[in-house]
């Protein structure tokens, strides 16, 4: 007997099924809103207003990510989260996919951690 989860041979039935799943999927996601909450977000270091914000909701927001060109999708909740939690800068976006973030956050921790230990040498002259 075939497992369910990993039997990848499906009938064009199956096949044709799976597409319009998708569809619904992708029209689900474009319909996918997140209410923007005013109170909640950073401050603001410029005149302008952002996009998301005179909207009034975010959208999911497909990039390409800057060091390996990966397709990625910041998600609405993702930016709720980031300006709303992190409080990060209203007018920053997400540049980099998951693992490129990481390894970017590693290799700042370490130069961070280098320039420190070069100036507590310094101090300590
Ligand atoms: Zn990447």
């Amino acid at each position: 007997m075939k497992s369910k989860v990993k039997d990848k041979s499906k009938s064009n039935r199956q096949r044709s099924i799976d597409a319009a799943a998708h569809r619904a999927a992708l029209e689900a996601a474009a319909q996918r809103r997140v209410r923007v909450n005013p109170a909640l977000l950073g401050p603001n270091h410029s005149y302008g207003t952002p996009d998301f914000v005179v909207r009034g909701h975010y959208l999911d927001f497909p990039f390409a990510c800057k060091d390996c060109g990966k397709q990625e999708v910041w998600s609405a909740h993702q930016q709720k989260w980031w300006y709303q939690s992190a409080r990060g800068d209203l007018w920053t976006v997400a540049v980099r996919c998951r693992p490129c973030r990481r390894r970017e956050q590693a290799r700042v921790a370490q130069a961070r951690a280098v320039q420190q230990s070069g100036s507590r040498a310094k101090n300590a002259k």
